[in-house]
């Protein structure tokens, strides 16, 4: 139901007339001119109860958004003038012609210096968020901000458009005065304190919009750039943890059992404490060097079997492998093997992912640290143990130490079947036979042989 016709070239408004005058219009001679706006298709002025309009006379050669076409949307678009006319240093265009000549605005409010233009859209009928969105940017495009006023709330778009909820939809009641739609309460999406559709009107127009999301494209390329940040992100995340999992790889090719190189010796212990052992080339310089994880069973506990080898993946200030006593064993182990392998040196370095400082093995060579995350990371294979309790006798002092056991009617629990005895050391001629030195181990001849030792592969 369209509200504006063109005469010669001058807007005929129905809301401007009264029901004489357009009586006295539809019985003229100059109605034959009337014309709808942009299509130039042949107007008809119409009445229905009060409500006056035009309408084409064929709608034939009509390629033109005219917008909507029921009473109630007519309605809404004479109270947003209503409302937009009561502003001062603003006017209300109904029905305007876009520049562009491609669709009718329904409402345009435009301030009187021309500058600024604001740009009410009554829908009342249902429409797709992308027709929403491609609407709504054609005005942002022209430099007019868009409001649309809907019935009830838009159906979720991750594109938001700026949108008044009126509950005023193609079957509400018509007030015999329009201007009474102007209380009706609203929802919106900005601009929070306007309770009512006019007070929604006079702070839009007066404090200009409040729209911090931008145009549907602005929008769309705020999300189209946080999504190749997601994905850049979760590329380069994926990178060093492939980066962090070739280096765990690299240590473990780069490392290998002591026993490898010097056979299976092993220190005995005066204290409940295993020690290993690993021999690692260097990642920076390549040089050998002997690095070891040391396990005490923890405060007034005993071990009651062999326990599997454990590099913590955290240390702090001290580490357990730096005590003296444990320093003392690894020298002894060293001493009676005849390794030729330096013993890594521990300094106090700091972590690359959270600057901690922490007791790190470091390279004697070269002072390169090997990373402790690295160390934990390391195979139990790449581990042999140097020296460690003997601990059938360990079971026997610890049942010793606990005579309630003794009292008890019940007989003595044999020990279980996995608790293993650790080899004090063994000279036995097989043994010395397997011990070589790491320069042995690469000489010319046992060069190929130890890399296949050491690498731990079988090519
Ligand atoms: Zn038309
Ligand atoms: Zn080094």
């Amino acid at each position: 139901m369209p509200l504006v016709a063109m005469l010669d070239g001058e807007r005929v408004d129905a809301t401007k007339h009264t029901r004489e005058s357009w009586l006295a219009l539809q019985s003229s001679e100059e109605r034959r001119q009337l014309v709808m706006p942009l299509c130039g298709v042949r107007a008809v002025a119409k009445a229905r109860g009060e409500t006056k309009f035009f309408a084409h006379l064929s709608t034939a050669g009509c390629g033109v958004e005219h917008g909507g076409e029921t009473p109630q949307h007519l309605a809404m678009k004479e109270a947003l003038a209503l409302g937009i006319d009561r502003v001062p240093g603003w006017h209300a265009i109904i029905e305007h012609p876009y520049p562009s000549r491609e669709w009718i605005v329904d409402v345009l409010a435009e301030s009187d210096d021309g500058a600024r233009k604001v740009a009410f859209e009554v829908q009342l009928s249902s429409q797709t968020p992308d027709r929403y969105a491609s609407r709504s940017q054609r005005y942002f495009d022209g430099g007019i901000f868009p409001v649309w006023l809907v019935p009830r709330e838009l159906e979720y778009s991750p594109i938001a458009v700026p949108a008044v909820v009126t509950g005023f939809g193609k079957s509400s009641d018509i007030p015999e005065d329009v201007e009474q739609l102007l209380r009706i309460d609203v929802d919106l999406n900005f601009i929070q304190q306007a309770k009512n559709l006019d007070a929604f009107i006079g702070q839009l127009l007066h404090r200009g919009p409040h729209w911090p999301k931008g145009s549907p494209t602005q929008q769309a390329e705020a999300r189209k750039a946080e999504e190749e940040r997601r994905i850049a992100q979760l590329k380069a995340e994926e990178a060093k943890r492939a980066a962090f999992e070739l280096a765990v790889q690299q240590t473990n090719e780069r490392s290998a059992p002591a026993s490898v190189a010097f056979g299976p010796h092993r220190v005995p212990a005066d204290s409940d404490i295993f020690i290993w052992a690993t021999l690692n080339a260097c990642w920076k310089c390549e040089e050998p060097m002997l690095v070891w994880a040391a396990r005490s069973p923890g405060q007034g506990k005993r071990w009651t079997r062999v326990p599997e080898v454990q590099a913590r993946d955290e240390v702090g200030l001290k580490r357990f492998e730096n005590r003296p006593e444990i320093h003392r064993v690894v020298d002894r182990w060293i001493k009676e093997i005849k390794a030729d392998v330096p013993k890594a040196v521990i300094r106090l370095r700091r972590t690359k992912a959270s600057g901690k400082e922490y007791s790190a093995f470091c390279c004697p060579a070269c002072d390169a640290v090997v990373g402790q995350v690295f160390l934990h990371r390391l195979r139990p294979e790449k581990w042999s143990l140097i020296s460690g309790p003997e601990i059938a006798a360990a079971a026997a002092r610890s049942s010793k130490s606990q005579p309630r056991q003794r009292k008890s009617a019940q007989p003595r629990v044999p020990p279980p079947a996995t608790l293993r005895t650790v080899p004090a050391l063994d000279q036995s001629p097989r043994m010395v036979a397997l011990q070589h030195t790491w320069a042995e181990l690469h000489s010319e001849e046992g060069v190929a042989d130890a890399r296949r030792k050491f690498r731990g592969t079988r090519s």
